[in-house]
């Protein structure tokens, strides 16, 4: 076996490589295919599944698990309507739109300055890319459509299919779904499919608060559906319109909000490093333009084979939802604080607590790893007239993320291995998502496993039967090492285990 030449990913890869292995392999297909599928949804397949839910677990834990203060819940999709009159969505959830009228093509409008911005730092005008930037952010703050359609007139951005810059006003799109609830009368009778899952915890703060017996700081974590009517869908399961989010909202005394927004901020980018996102890859944006909710806003942005781009958001929302909530439900949102303030030597005593809230995408990141993950590398096999170069493919997850943590193969289909094998199997499945495999070459099942990322591959042979050992077929270094059948489960189990990536938080 020679040294193999491992390409970067990122750099060499197509999005479309990595969309045409997801279907193949099953881990993401477009929804309703057959009906040649729906914009911007997507379906998770075998494999993806795994993957997914390895994710949310991994988060799901390291939020409630390693924090003491932190709890979850699961709330419903469908709220009260003045959940969203109150959170700011019936109001202000838009985006600027536009049309072109010779393709009949719908844009964002700060999509299409974002991207002539990034066109002119790509030629080495850095200072026209920002005041491009600081112009569309200053126009969108004062809600001035007018003066955002008079910028891309003016820079003449043109449309990408017709080339023309034949555009329609600039209007405001509601990006929230809505549909009839017809058990509820009057105005009540427009339910909403949630954007975000926040506004399920806020609603929620004082039922947690008291049944759990929570002191502030704490937060509340949850993972749920998302549905968003986003104007344009590209980029995969990058833009969807119904996606995951994993938030978790957490409240604090007023005033702490920055250490606590920085805090977060460093915790969360230290998870992405542990589950396999090298630091290179990752950085944070500053927001230009601040939500209506929040006094501090970064992203933590991901470099995809189309650029850096978010995958969370950490935002300090102050007291605004629960404030607002307040408001219109016309129910208390305070918190009785005993501690003693040192200032006054008094309890902080009553107020709304303010909060910072985490907010990740189950399906950007889900994304990010599959990116991170795509390998191909130059191999050398075989030796002398045999030698030959080909091209190997696997995703290089972390085996705690791994669809598959291990394959099981007989090296024959007789002499008894298939059952050797097969008591391997039955004694490991307890433990471990297995797969069994006795069809094919080897070296051909060893390929099937490397495409959908398993970290092991455990062969059955002759000596198996004379001294109870196996050979495991690392998936990252093709390197095969003996083992004991005894010390599989000590040996898997601890590469898979969360606790060494936890370690690491
Ligand atoms: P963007 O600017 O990309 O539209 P956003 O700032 O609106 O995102 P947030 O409202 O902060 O996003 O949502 C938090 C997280 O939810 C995002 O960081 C992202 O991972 C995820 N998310 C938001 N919208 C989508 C979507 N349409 N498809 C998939 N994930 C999404």
């Amino acid at each position: 076996m020679s040294n193999p030449t491992q390409k970067p990913s990122l750099e060499n890869t197509q999005l479309k490589d990595i969309v045409a292995h997801a279907k193949e392999y099953g881990f993401v297909f477009p929804s309703s295919e057959i009906y040649d599928g729906l914009a911007a949804v997507y379906d998770y397949g075998p494999n993806g599944v795994e993957l997914k839910n390895n994710l949310k677990q991994l988060w799901w834990r390291a939020m409630t698990q390693l924090n003491q203060n932190v709890v979850g819940i699961d709330a419903a999709i469908f709220m009260h309507p003045l959940t969203w009159k109150a959170s700011g969505h019936v109001d202000g959830f838009n985006d600027p739109l536009i049309d072109n009228l010779d393709s009949k093509k719908r844009y964002r409008a700060d999509v299409l300055i974002e991207d002539k911005a990034a066109e002119l730092a790509k030629q080495g005008d850095q200072a026209g890319a920002d005041i491009l930037l600081a112009d569309m952010g200053r126009l969108l703050t004062a809600e001035d459509l007018g003066g955002v359609r008079q910028l891309i007139i003016d820079y003449k951005i043109t449309c990408p299919v017709s080339g023309t810059a034949n555009w329609t006003d600039v209007r405001q799109f509601n990006l929230m779904y809505s549909t009839q609830g017809s058990a509820v009368e009057g105005d009540a009778a427009q339910i909403y499919l949630r954007p975000e899952t926040a506004q399920g915890i806020f609603v929620n703060f004082l039922n947690v608060q008291k049944s759990a017996r929570m002191k502030i700081p704490f937060g509340i974590a949850q993972i749920g559906k998302a549905f968003r009517n986003e104007i344009v869908a590209r980029q995969f399961i990058f833009r969807m319109r119904e996606f995951e989010q994993m938030e978790m909202q957490f409240f604090i005394r007023p005033g702490s909000e920055m250490e606590w927004y920085n805090k977060w901020k460093e915790t969360r980018h230290r998870w992405h490093q542990a589950v396999g996102l090298p630091a290179e890859k990752l950085r944070f944006h500053d927001h230009d333009k601040l939500a209506h909710y929040a006094n501090a806003a970064v992203d933590i942005e991901f470099e995809f084979p189309f650029g850096f781009k978010e995958i969370e958001g950490i935002h300090s929302r102050t007291d605004f939802d629960l404030s607002q909530h307040q408001a219109l439900s016309k129910k208390k949102q305070q918190y009785f604080d005993n501690d003693l303030d040192p200032e006054t030597g008094k309890p902080y005593g009553n107020y709304v607590p303010y909060v910072v809230e985490t907010s990740v995408g189950a399906d950007r990141l889900f994304l990010a790893t599959l990116c991170q993950a795509f390998t191909e590398e130059t191999i050398t096999e075989g030796e002398g007239e045999k030698e030959q170069t080909k091209t190997r493919t696997f995703l290089k997850l972390h085996p705690a993320l791994a669809p598959i943590k291990a394959a099981i193969f007989p090296l024959v289909r007789k002499d008894g291995l298939p059952e050797k094998a097969e008591q391997i199997f039955d004694e490991l499945r307890h433990d471990f998502r297995l797969i069994y495999e006795d069809r094919d070459a080897i070296g051909k099942r060893y390929t099937r496993q490397d495409l959908i990322g398993t970290p092991f591959c455990i062969a059955v042979d002759h000596q198996t039967l004379e001294d109870d050992t196996v050979t495991v077929r690392h998936r990252d270094s093709r390197e095969q090492t003996r083992m004991p059948i005894s010390e599989l489960r000590s040996y898997i189990g601890e590469a898979v285990s969360f606790r060494r990536i936890f370690e690491q938080l």
